[in-house]
C-alpha cells in the first residue's frame, strides 16, 4: 500500500506535474486501477474483494473447462449415408477427425464451431441438423457435473457484490465507467438502434427462407437448425455463390501472404519466414518482421490448426510486449486460428476475413511505439481494442487484394471476376440474421449483469425473460447462450462488455469510409494517420486518437449502410442502398 499511497500522492498533484502526455496517463490509469481494484476500500472490505477475486478467477476456469468437455465429449458418427448435401472439404474434415478418434471408415461431426457450422449450413438431413444444433445449443448447459449455470449464478452475485463494493449500481455500471462507451446508457442506445434495424432486415430474410423451405415441402415453421441450411440456398440463388466453390479459391498460404502484403503497403512492414526457430508445436510458423530501412521490428507467430484439446476460437496474444522504458524491447506476437488442416488448407471466406481480423491484432501488438509495457500495443480500452483488428478486415475484401491472392488450389487461376463481385455483394445477405443473433446476446449480456447484488438468477429462465422482452425471432438462435458464453464467464474481460465488437464496427465502419471517400484502399496519408493509432496503444485517449485520425467523432451510418439495414423505418433515403441486387 505504499505503492498506492505515493500514486495518490502524484496524483493528487498531477496538474502541477511536468509530466509528459502517455506520463500523465499512466499516472491515471495506475491510480484508477489501484482504486478499481478496492485501493480506498476498508481493511475488511479489501479482504472480501480479494477473496471474491480468488472464487471467481477459480470459477473462470471452471467454466471454461466445462465447455471445452462439452465440446470433445459430443460427436456426431455419420456413415456414407449421412452425408447428403456435405461438401467434400467438410467430408474430408469429418473423415479425419473420425481417424483420429479410432472410428476409420466412418464421419464424425464435433461441435468445434469451424466443423458444427459447416455441417448446419450444408447437411440436408433436417433430422440431423437438430440433433447437431441441439447439443451445440446445450453445450455448457446441461445437469451434471460439467453444468455451468451454477457457476453462472456464482459469478453473477460475486460481480455485482464486487461493483456495489466500489460504489457502482451493477457490473455493468462499474464496468463501463472504465470504457471509451463510458456509460451503459451510451452502449444501450447503439445496441437498441441497431437491433431495430436488425429485426426489420429479419422479415425481409424471413420471408425468402420460408418460401425457399415451402418449395422444398418443408411442413411446419423454420426453426433454428434450418436458418443457416436455407440462407446457404438463397444465398446461391440470389447471388450464386456457392462456398464450397469459393473455397477452392481461399488457400491458406496465399491469403497470410495478401495480410502480410497489405501491411507491408499500409505500414511499411515485411515478414520473413524464420524456419530455423522451433516453438511448441511443429504447426506455429514465425516470421522476423523489419521496417522500411530493414529494422528488427519484433517477432510474429502463426498457429493456425485445430488440433485435439485445443481451445477453440480465433485469438491473438503476446508472449512479450513492445516498450521502450526497460531498454528497447521488441514484440513477440502469436495469432491463433482454428483451421481444418488440408492439403492444401482452403479457407470458408469468412475463415479469410477472421485470418486478417487476428493479424490485425497482432498488428496493433507488432506496430508499438510506446515508452511504458502497460501501455503497449492491445492494452488499450477494451471497446477500443477491435478498432484495429475490425478495420483491417476490408482489406481483405479489397478487390486488388482479393484478384491477386485468391487463386484456385489447383490451377492457380484467379478468382473469376463475376465471381468475386457477386461474393462481395452477398456480403449484405443474411445480415439480419447475423446482427440479431449478436446483438440478442451483447443485450443480454448487459442485462446479466445489470442485477442488484443480492438476486439469484434462473439462468435459463432470465435467458427466456431477456429474449422475449426484446421479441427475439423463434427461428434465430443467440449466438452465446450462458452455459457457453466464454466471453462473460470464462474470464471478465468482455463480462458486460460483448457490446464492445459493434462499438469497434461504428468505428472501423466510420473510420473506413475515409479511404474510400479519399478513392484508394492504400491512401498514404490516411494509413499514416492510422499507423498511429496502431502505434499508439494506451498512451493517448482512444477518441482523441480516433479523432485524429478521422477528423470527428464516429457516426453510426456507415455501420448500418455496411450492413444493408436500414436506419429508421421511415428513412426512404436508405432505400436505394439496401436494395438486393440480382447478380
Ligand atoms: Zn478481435
Amino acid at each position: 500500500m505504499q505503492l498506492f499511497k505515493r500514486i495518490a500522492e502524484l496524483y493528487a498533484q498531477r496538474a502541477q506535474l511536468p509530466l509528459e502526455v502517455d506520463q500523465l496517463r499512466l499516472l491515471e490509469r495506475r491510480y484508477l486501477d489501484f482504486v478499481r481494484s478496492g485501493a480506498l476500500l476498508s481493511a475488511e472490505q479489501k479482504q472480501r474483494m480479494s477473496a471474491i477475486s480468488e472464487r471467481l478467477a477459480t470459477l473462470h476456469t471452471l467454466f471454461g473447462q466445462n465447455v471445452l468437455h462439452d465440446e470433445n465429449e459430443w460427436q456426431l458418427v455419420l456413415g456414407e449415408d449421412d452425408l447428403d448435401g456435405l461438401p467434400d472439404f467438410l467430408r474430408t474434415a469429418a473423415s479425419q477427425i473420425a481417424g483420429e478418434r479410432g472410428l476409420e471408415g466412418r464421419y464424425v461431426i464435433t461441435l468445434a464451431r469451424s466443423v458444427i457450422e459447416p455441417f448446419l449450413t450444408f447437411s440436408a438431413r433436417r433430422d440431423l441438423r437438430q440433433i447437431a444444433f441441439e447439443a451445440w445449443s446445450r453445450r455448457g448447459g446441461q445437469a451434471g457435473p460439467n453444468d455451468n449455470r451454477p457457476l453462472i449464478r456464482e459469478i453473477l452475485i460475486l460481480r455485482a457484490e464486487q461493483a456495489a463494493l466500489l460504489g457502482h449500481d451493477s457490473y455493468a455500471a462499474f464496468k463501463l465507467a472504465d470504457s471509451m462507451a463510458r456509460s451503459v446508457e451510451a452502449v444501450d442506445e447503439l445496441l437498441r438502434r441497431v437491433w431495430d434495424a436488425g429485426k426489420r432486415q429479419v422479415v425481409v430474410e424471413r420471408a425468402q427462407l420460408r418460401h425457399l423451405a415451402r418449395a422444398e415441402g418443408m411442413n411446419g415453421d423454420l426453426e433454428p437448425w434450418d436458418w443457416r441450411y436455407y440462407a446457404e440456398k438463397a444465398k446461391r440463388s440470389t447471388y450464386d455463390v456457392d462456398a464450397a466453390e469459393v473455397k477452392q479459391y481461399f488457400v491458406l498460404s496465399n491469403i497470410v501472404g495478401a495480410a502480410f502484403e497489405t501491411a507491408s503497403r499500409l505500414f511499411g512492414v515485411s515478414f520473413t519466414a524464420r524456419a530455423d526457430l522451433s516453438s511448441y508445436h511443429p504447426d506455429v510458423r514465425a516470421y522476423e518482421v523489419h521496417d522500411q530501412e530493414g529494422r528488427h521490428v519484433g517477432l510474429f507467430l502463426q498457429d493456425n490448426f485445430a488440433r485435439p484439446g485445443k481451445r477453440s476460437g480465433a485469438w491473438m496474444s503476446s508472449f512479450r510486449v513492445q516498450q521502450s522504458f526497460a531498454g528497447s524491447v521488441s514484440p513477440i506476437v502469436l495469432n491463433n486460428n482454428n483451421f481444418c488442416k488440408g492439403e492444401p488448407t482452403l479457407l470458408s471466406f469468412d475463415d479469410a476475413r477472421t485470418l486478417f481480423h487476428e493479424f490485425g491484432h497482432a498488428l496493433h501488438g507488432l506496430l508499438s511505439r510506446v515508452r511504458y509495457p502497460t501501455q503497449s500495443g492491445t492494452a488499450v480500452r477494451q471497446d477500443f481494442v477491435e478498432f484495429p483488428s475490425q478495420i483491417f478486415e476490408h482489406w481483405m475484401y479489397e478487390p486488388e487484394n482479393l484478384r491477386k491472392y485468391a487463386r484456385h488450389y489447383q490451377t492457380d487461376a484467379a478468382i473469376p471476376e463475376t465471381l468475386l463481385q457477386r461474393l462481395l455483394a452477398s456480403r449484405m445477405f443474411n445480415q439480419g440474421f447475423a446482427t440479431v443473433e449478436y446483438i440478442a446476446a451483447a443485450i443480454l449480456d448487459i442485462e446479466l449483469h445489470s442485477q442488484p447484488t443480492s438476486s439469484t438468477v434462473d439462468v435459463d429462465e432470465f435467458e427466456r425473460t431477456a429474449l422475449a422482452v426484446i421479441g427475439m425471432p423463434p427461428e434465430i438462435a443467440i449466438r452465446h447462450r450462458p452455459g457457453h458464453f466464454q466471453h462473460l464467464f470464462a474470464g471478465s474481460d468482455y463480462a458486460a462488455g460483448y457490446y464492445a465488437y459493434l462499438w469497434a464496427e461504428r468505428l472501423e465502419a466510420d473510420g473506413y469510409q475515409s479511404f474510400r471517400e479519399a478513392g484508394d484502399p492504400f491512401d498514404s496519408t490516411l494509413a499514416a494517420r492510422l499507423k498511429t493509432i496502431y502505434s499508439s496503444g494506451d498512451s493517448r485517449d482512444a477518441m482523441e486518437l480516433y479523432i485524429a485520425f478521422r477528423g470527428r467523432e464516429p457516426t453510426t451510418e456507415a455501420l448500418l449502410r455496411q450492413r444493408g439495414l436500414r436506419g429508421e423505418a421511415s428513412d426512404a433515403s436508405l432505400s436505394a442502398v439496401v436494395a438486393v441486387p440480382k447478380i
